[in-house]
C-alpha cells in the first residue's frame, strides 16, 4: 500500500480546492477508515478502491 504523500508525488493522488485527498483517475475524495489496530488512517478511494495509508 501506498502513503498518501508517495500517491501526491505519483501523481495517484490530486488535492481540491478544499484541500481534500481526491483519487486521479476517478476524480472521488477518498474516504477515510479509522483502523484501531493501525498508527495510521486507510484513505481509499470509494469509485477504484485503491487504498492509501495516511502516515502522521
Ligand atoms: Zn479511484
Amino acid at each position: 500500500m501506498k502513503s498518501t504523500r508517495k500517491g501526491l508525488r505519483d501523481g495517484d493522488l490530486f488535492k481540491d480546492t478544499y484541500e481534500r485527498l481526491t483519487c486521479a483517475d476517478c476524480e472521488q475524495v477518498l474516504k477515510t477508515k479509522n483502523d484501531p489496530d493501525n498508527v495510521f488512517d486507510i484513505r481509499t478511494c470509494p469509485d477504484c478502491s485503491t487504498q492509501y495509508k495516511d502516515l502522521p
